[in-house]
């Protein structure tokens, strides 16, 4: 039997797995769910035997029935491969009292690799089985990472184009260049000027537009989204928390079916939903904590019920951070109104037109295992500091937003539960914050003269993906005003 995925606005709308993978958003705008989370059938004991591409078979299995073994093994070997600069893949590190969980190894240095590098062959595995004659354009926006990080999955990727949009003033200058750069003749890029809510609204907004979708099945095109709300972006992450338990037992810091505590840098909420999945499949998982920086929207949220977008927005030092809509906690939203789509379809409706709802009383019991935190941005850079002076271990501003929250945590509850911090970016991705928290007299130089200092303190190898940017010419030069989004990709497209 397969397993249902329908709409949290609407609980008629229903696909399989491959469906949703191809469609990303359902027809009401909303996000597919699953009607249950299944639980994994391989036990603790044999999961720590097995490799990070068996666990991920193991995990994946689950949700993706509609796939065949093969297909889905082929689709797991592609992705996690020697694009990955560790055997590991997502190798878990102690430092002082709590585990980095580096999620920073593939080929962007961020921990969006760990689902794109999987996603274009989901969904050109999903395409074949759908019997999909289209070609698929993937319309992605981008605070910083999943631009790069979609577009090095996809390139080249036969059957796909991708187009991305970012926030031309809201990205690190490495994050721009690795994007601006970017090879391959499927592949565009598009700075806006506007914030990453407002290329994320445009993409959105070209997605439900039923006309467009017309124009462009008549021109032998459809849309598919790499954006988090794609449960093939959101399945593949369940993997790397699996990973993480095992690990824990497998250096003694944990006794089968004790709990472990995850902390999360979240924007979008996919990566801590991942975790949450985790849980549900049957990992020892205890409490849930949710970072947030100086947008700190799911802090407010888990304090009082109110989601309110309706605020000032901050550029931080933590980018992709920088979100006042988080879209994946609509699938949280729809778990904790008991299933209920049409609750709430009502409050994301209230939230596009009044920017705010709140939820109920009984509702905020289904969140009781969430704990949420935020850091300053003299926090975040005080933490990589303190770190760095501690053990000699550099992190980047969203770990460091993770441990602050994470500290928050152990202050406020006294809980030693050992906790796992999704590290989400190499620090050698925001070179110049990081440096900048450890000793500011590195300021005048360049963002990769920068990188070739923080190699001299940490030791650490510069990687490839920045190496190869250096001398890489800028390939793209597009910026429009989020007006013209639409404009913009009917030019490439040619309709
Ligand atoms: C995307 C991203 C996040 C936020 O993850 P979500 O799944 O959107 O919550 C945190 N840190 C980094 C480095 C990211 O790229």
């Amino acid at each position: 039997m397969n397993l249902v995925y329908r709409s949290t606005r609407n609980g008629e709308e229903t696909a399989t797995a491959s469906e949703a993978i191809l469609k990303g958003l359902t027809n009401d705008g909303g996000l597919f769910v699953p009607d249950t989370i299944p639980k994994l059938k391989v036990s603790l004991e044999d999961l720590q035997k097995m490799s990070y591409q068996e666990i991920a078979y193991a995990v994946m299995k689950e949700f993706l029935t509609d796939f065949t073994e093969e297909e889905l093994k082929n689709c797991i070997n592609k992705a996690y491969d020697d694009k990955f600069d560790t055997k590991e893949i997502a190798p878990l590190v102690k430092v002082g009292d709590a585990y980095y969980l580096e999620l920073f190894h593939g080929s962007t240095i961020a921990f969006k690799d760990m689902a794109l590098s999987i996603l274009p062959h989901l969904l050109v595995t999903s395409a074949k089985k759908n019997h999909v004659k289209n070609e698929i354009v993937i319309l992605t926006a981008t605070s910083g990472d999943t631009g790069k990080a979609a577009l090095a999955g996809f390139a080249d990727v036969p059957g796909t184009k991708i187009i991305v949009f970012y926030p031309k003033s809201g990205v690190s200058p490495i994050q721009e260049k690795q994007m601006l750069t970017q090879k391959g003749d499927n592949t565009y890029v598009i700075g806006i000027h506007g914030n990453f809510d407002d290329a994320q609204t445009g993409v959105k907004k070209m997605f439900s537009n039923k006309n467009l979708a017309a124009l462009m099945n008549e021109n032998g095109y459809q849309f598919s989204s790499a954006n988090s709300i794609n449960i093939g972006r959101l399945v593949p992450q369940i993997v790397y928390y699996v990973k993480a338990y095992t690990d824990l037992l497998k250096q003694g810091a944990l006794k089968a079916g004790e709990p472990m505590n995850v902390v999360v840098p979240t924007g979008n909420f996919g990566n801590i939903l991942a975790s949450f999945y985790a849980k549900q499949m049957g990992i020892p998982i205890g409490k849930f904590i949710c970072a947030s920086n100086k947008n700190k929207v799911l802090f407010d949220f888990f304090q009082t019920g109110e989601y309110d977008r309706n605020r000032e927005f901050y550029v931080t030092s933590s980018p992709s951070m920088d979100i006042l809509i988080s879209s994946n906690l609509e699938r949280m939203i729809y778990r904790i109104t008991g299933n209920d789509a049409k609750q709430c379809a009502a409050f994301m409706n209230a939230l596009t037109k009044d920017g705010v709802y709140k939820i109920t009383e009984e509702m905020k019991k289904g969140l009781s295992e969430f704990f949420g935190g935020y850091a300053t941005e003299e926090e975040t850079a005080a933490k990589i500091k303190e770190v760095y002076e501690a053990h000699q271990y550099v992190m980047d501003t969203h770990t460091a937003v993770a441990a602050v929250a994470y500290d928050q945590y152990v202050k406020a509850t006294g809980d030693k539960t050992p906790a796992v911090i999704a590290s989400t970016a190499s620090p050698y991705k925001f070179t110049r914050s990081v440096m900048d928290a450890i000793d500011p007299s590195y300021d005048a130089e360049s963002d990769f003269e920068l990188a070739d200092e923080l190699n001299r303190i940490s030791g650490v190898k510069v990687p490839k993906a920045i190496e190869e940017i250096r001398t890489a010419p800028i390939l793209h030069h597009t910026v429009c005003n989020t007006e013209a989004m639409e404009t913009e990709v009917k030019k490439i497209l040619g309709i």
